[in-house]
């Protein structure tokens, strides 16, 4: 009796898991810590939190009240941050636009998600303005870097900067319910429309800190902390750049946002601002690899995350030469977006940096909160021992609970009460999983599965590939063939036959399937891509296995 007054005490505050309570402490750590934007515009932390106090303010001048939708079409910027605060913190929802999609695509997410202001960086202008006859949208905001608006035929409120200036800097933002959804966005990652997936302030939260458990606990290597300088090299539109600018202001870090990922000013930042943190698509690491700049940049204490896609051992091994601390990220949209990261143990340390790479390259070990399961068919787990593969299906506090107005595929997404994420792996005995394929992608061949990543990566040893895509192609004989589509390095000379003969070496030495051996090869010039610079395999699937 006592004990239940004690827990219903109507005194007490019942905190919530806000995000406006993400800023608390790094006002109190340093507020005069930077925020830079490109290099030239730098705020503190405190100018930070009041500009998005006067963001709030102006926003609700507009109208914006708990429930609407604001959207966001901008580069990684300063501004993008400020959004990612202010706008849940006044109980509406962002909106984080694709600026990669068609515009009809676009035109469809903003309809899907009924948004009613856009904030737009004068780039994405002309493509609004080819849309515009078909938007039912109540304000358009400016972003501009040099705080002009170019003439357009939208029906602009104003530049953002103008409408922020003169705003009051403390906004009295409310306490509401930690389940209110906080952000949304569209994936492209399934068949169909795209889809949304959402996220409430709870799972936003809970998210940071299961993020900060896993990597702000690493002793040695893959980790994010205090006395590090941030960067993000992936989209703020796509799964918030893996939530880890709210981690990077939760740790009150020096944060360093680069705009339009131009791969001389990345490397240019990386050596004057000092960072030390970053993660980004293996496409994007690759651009930075072949820019005739990275000789010019000491990288040596540079920590990287990659996610997106899995990591390649080349990759991974050019990282390590140069004193990069790479490492595997994994994660979906569907899922906030972080559930597994490949860290070493302690005692891994000591491996050489081959075996280390074959570590690094893993999927990774489930972070703090997340319950992975690979499971069979019928939803049976797998034994741990690295060689049972099966579905990753996931539990933990920060997956969407459906796509947003689709009652019949956020079924399908929740079977059996764990989300489905659609990839294949296997898990050993210290809880690395490594996906082998995505379920979509498998090559059944006879009966037996090839991964099409495996043969990926032995084809991309070869020196004479610039890139290689493997799909299942249809066949009399045995069902599915896997066929490489390869695009050649211009400079140098390859016939098929060469090819093979590189590849059967490496099938033959490796653990895969004989099946693999049915490889077939075709030149091509280019490999389609989805609009978030991925390997487009529908798109492949539907033009060659015809
Ligand atoms: P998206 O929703 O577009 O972020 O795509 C998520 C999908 O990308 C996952 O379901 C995986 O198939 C793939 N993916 C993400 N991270 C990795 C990774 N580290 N290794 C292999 N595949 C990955």
């Amino acid at each position: 009796m006592l004990l239940e007054k004690t827990l219903n005490n109507p005194y007490a505050h019942n905190y919530q898991l806000l995000i406006k309570n993400i800023l608390n402490a790094p006002i109190y750590f340093d507020p005069t810590q930077e925020i830079v934007y490109r290099g030239d515009k730098r705020f503190t932390y405190a100018t930070f939190k009041k500009r998005v106090h006067k963001l709030a303010h102006m926003l609700s001048a507009l109208g914006v009240r708990k429930g609407d939708t604001v959207a966001v079409m901008d580069y990684d910027s300063h501004r993008y941050l400020e959004c990612y605060f202010a706008i849940p913190m006044l109980g509406a929802i962002l909106h984080t636009i694709n600026i990669r999609l068609s515009p009809e695509q676009i035109l469809y997410t903003i309809d899907h998600a009924e948004d009613d202001v856009i904030l737009a960086h004068t780039d994405f202008l002309p493509l609004l303005e080819q849309i515009k006859g078909r938007l039912d949208v109540e304000h358009f905001i400016v972003l501009s870097d040099d705080e002009k608006i170019l003439p357009t035929s939208l029906h602009v409120k104003g530049e953002y900067e103008a409408l922020i200036e003169n705003q009051p800097d403390f906004f009295d933002f409310p306490d509401f319910d930690e389940n209110t959804r906080a952000t949304t966005f569209y994936t492209t990652g399934t068949t169909g429309f795209p889809k949304g997936v959402y996220f409430t302030h709870r799972q936003l939260v809970l998210h940071t800190l299961g993020a900060l458990s896993t990597l702000g606990s690493a002793p040695h290597q893959g980790n994010f902390r205090q006395g590090d300088v941030y960067m993000p090299i992936t989209p703020m539109f796509h799964v918030h750049a893996w939530g880890l600018p709210y981690v990077a202001t939760m740790l009150g870090v020096k944060q360093v946002y680069p705009g339009r990922y131009i791969p001389d000013l990345l490397l240019e930042l990386i050596a004057k601002e000092r960072v030390t943190f970053s993660h980004c698509v293996p496409t994007i690491m690759h651009m930075l690899f072949n820019s005739p700049k990275i000789n010019e940049v000491d990288l040596r204490g540079w920590k990287v995350m990659i996610g997106g896609a899995a990591l390649p051992k080349a990759m991974c091994q050019e990282a390590l030469k140069r004193g990069i601390d790479m490492f595997t990220g994994y994660g979906m949209s569907e899922t906030c977006p972080i559930l597994s990261i490949a860290q070493l143990t302690p005692e891994m340390l000591d491996l050489n940096e081959d075996a280390q790479s074959d570590i690094r390259i893993k999927t990774g070990r489930p972070m703090g909160l997340v319950e992975i399961q690979v499971v069979d068919e019928t939803m049976r787990p797998l034994l741990h021992d690295g060689a049972h593969s099966g579905e990753i299906v996931v539990r933990s506090p920060w997956l969407t609970q459906g796509y947003f107005k689709d009652q019949k595929n956020s079924e399908i997404l929740w079977q059996g009460g764990y989300l489905h994420t659609g990839d294949i792996a296997t898990m050993d005995e210290k809880g690395y999983i490594k996906i082998t394929d995505r379920m979509k992608d498998i090559i059944k061949v006879g009966g037996e599965w090839v991964s099409s990543l495996e043969l990926e990566d032995i084809i991309n040893r070869h020196p004479s590939v610039k890139e290689v895509a493997v799909i299942g192609i249809d066949d009399e004989k045995w069902g599915e063939r896997p066929l490489a589509l390869v695009v050649k390095d211009a400079t140098k000379s390859l016939s098929d036959k060469a090819l093979l003969l590189h590849a059967k070496e490496f099938i033959n030495k490796g653990i895969m399937a004989r099946e693999s051996m049915l490889l077939k090869i075709k030149f091509v010039e280019s490999i389609d891509k989805t609009s978030i610079g991925k390997v487009n395999k529908k798109e492949l699937r539907h033009k060659y296995t015809h």
